[in-house]
């Protein structure tokens, strides 16, 4: 099996707490998990620690290949390989959309200018905001801003994709259009893991529905298993 993402007995603490217990989890090629469970339960701490935003206690994490430590060199090539979308947009506010998009390809992986604008064009068209290249993140509206997001995470090329509640912080309205643009990457057959309480999104996409409390994995089953009534 080709599996791209691989936790084994991983330990997660803050100070004295213990964030999570024993987490095993892998991940297929082109699979798509949501991750759920109540506020405080370890999902977002959990995918943080995938790109090694968090360290870890005790454990192994191997992302395609490579097994992370805490030596900068595994983590540089893990969050070049995985790309990561978070509630609150993270954009540059002094840098227009474009710009954006072409600055970690640019600065990460050393693409020429032309090419990172290129890219960066593509993926915005992609997500529908093509035409929006050139405004600043605070000119276009919350599901814009976190589609942008989207596309700035696809133009490193990642081979997968860690959303943590990526549309949590947007108004109503604009949910759909940031689960569609989720939607349409998981129908190109991206990697992902998904933190979301958007459970229609679950039952259309996840391959698998991980259920988490206290920092543990306590429930994994395919979607119609796990919203079927008991
Ligand atoms: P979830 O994403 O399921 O809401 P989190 O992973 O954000 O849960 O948090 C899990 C637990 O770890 C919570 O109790 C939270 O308060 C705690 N926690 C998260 N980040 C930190 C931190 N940087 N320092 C201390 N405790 C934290
Ligand atoms: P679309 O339907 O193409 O996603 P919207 O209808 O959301 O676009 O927005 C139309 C225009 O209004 C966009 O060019 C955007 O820049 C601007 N706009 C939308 N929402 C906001 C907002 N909250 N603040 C500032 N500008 C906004």
């Amino acid at each position: 099996a080709d599996i791209l993402i691989r936790m084994d007995n991983v330990e997660k603490y803050y100070g004295s707490f213990h964030a999570l217990k024993n987490v095993n989890l892998t991940v297929q090629r082109g699979e798509k998990i949501v991750l759920c469970g109540p506020s405080g339960s370890g999902k977002s701490t959990l995918i943080r620690c995938i790109n090694h935003l968090e360290p870890i206690k005790s454990g192994r994490i191997v992302v395609d290949g490579t097994e992370l430590s805490d030596g900068q060199k595994s983590i540089d090539i893990v969050r070049r390989e995985v790309g990561m979308v978070f509630q609150q947009f993270n954009l540059f506010p002094h840098m227009t959309v474009l710009e954006n998009c072409m600055l970690a390809p640019m600065r990460v992986r050393g693409v020429k200018r032309e090419e990172a604008e290129a890219t960066a064009r593509r993926f915005l068209e992609r997500v529908r905001i093509g035409n929006q290249a050139d405004k600043y993140p605070a000119q276009l509206s919350g599901g814009q801003q976190q589609r942008v997001a989207i596309a700035r995470a696809l133009c490193m090329e990642p081979i997968a994709m860690l959303f943590d509640e990526p549309t949590s912080a947007l108004d109503p309205e604009m949910v759909k259009e940031v689960l569609d643009t989720m939607v349409g990457l998981a129908r190109d057959g991206m990697t992902m893991i998904c933190v979301t309480h958007e459970m229609g999104f679950a039952r259309q996409v996840a391959d698998r529905v991980i259920f988490m409390a206290d920092g543990e994995i306590i429930e994994e089953n395919t979607p119609e298993a796990f919203f079927q009534a008991p």
